[in-house]
């Protein structure tokens, strides 16, 4: 029985991550995200409820357009894939070990906005106020509600203030703009669910994570000095260890010699 219940959680979820690939493609694009038929971007062919299925129809049309044969993107395929493996992750760790359904749904939704957020930055070298603020609201209330004043209230101003001063400083010596407002916005509202430490800790880890990025793009030639390289997803990629794993976490400080950022 419990197998069926896993097999619908994870199916529901790859359903959560087709809707999310949409979100990903329309919401910087400005187009309709609800009501908007999905079509194909090179034949504008509409795509038909059963070469819509998550996962299956992408491995049934081999990942090409049912009409005009155009490869269709494997991102589509592993955001599913992910979404639907993180749901069942989540259900069987909030669920079933705690018993709670509550914070299943809150930490789904926010792991999700965190997906979109990742790949719309890939894409567009954006993170969109509208998925900052639904964040905001999410963690910041989460936060209010079960920790202290000192925690949320520090945390989110050493997250806001913390980066702004080094990109302010940044952008007097050099002229040049490190991180983006939507870079710095993110850390403030992570800071109050993570508090002051964690924030802390994020924005070292990051930065290192972001600064790897570049230096490995740049030595494959994907990208030159100039060129504008997303941020984001090195901070959500820290925000989920942190949020989601930090034992884990803590486990790989340890490991490479990081003791000092261990808490
Ligand atoms: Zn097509």
């Amino acid at each position: 029985m419990q197998s069926i219940v896993d097999l619908y959680i994870f199916f529901l979820g790859a359903a959560i991550g087709s809707f999310l690939n949409v979100v990903i493609y329309r919401l910087p694009r400005g187009e309709d995200i609800v009501f908007k038929r999905s079509h194909c971007p090179k034949c504008k062919t509409k795509i038909k409820w059963y070469n819509n299925i998550p996962l299956l129809s992408f491995l049934i049309l081999r990942g090409k357009c049912s009409e005009c044969r155009t490869k269709i993107s494997w991102r589509y395929f592993l955001v599913e894939l992910l979404v639907g493996i993180s749901a069942l992750y989540f259900y069987h760790h909030f669920v079933l070990r705690f018993g709670s359904y509550g914070d299943f749904v809150f930490y789904f939704v926010v792991f999700c906005l965190f997906v979109c957020h990742f790949f719309i930055d890939i894409d567009h070298q954006i993170l969109p106020d509208s998925i900052n603020i639904v964040l905001l609201v999410l963690l910041g209330g989460y936060a209010i509600f079960h920790f202290s004043l000192n925690h949320w209230l520090i945390g989110a101003a050493v997250g806001f203030l913390g980066p702004l001063t080094v990109t302010w400083l940044f952008y007097k010596l050099r002229g040049q703009i490190g991180l983006g407002g939507g870079d710095i916005k993110l850390y403030g509202i992570l800071g109050f669910y993570l508090g002051p430490f964690d924030i802390l800790r994020n924005i070292f880890l990051s930065c290192f994570v972001g600064t790897f990025v570049i230096l490995v793009l740049m030595g494959l030639k994907r990208v030159s000095k100039d060129d504008p390289v997303a941020f984001g997803p090195s901070i959500i990629f820290i925000s989920v260890w942190q949020i989601f794993f930090p034992e884990q976490l803590n486990h790989l400080m340890k490991l490479v010699g990081l003791s000092a950022l261990v808490f």
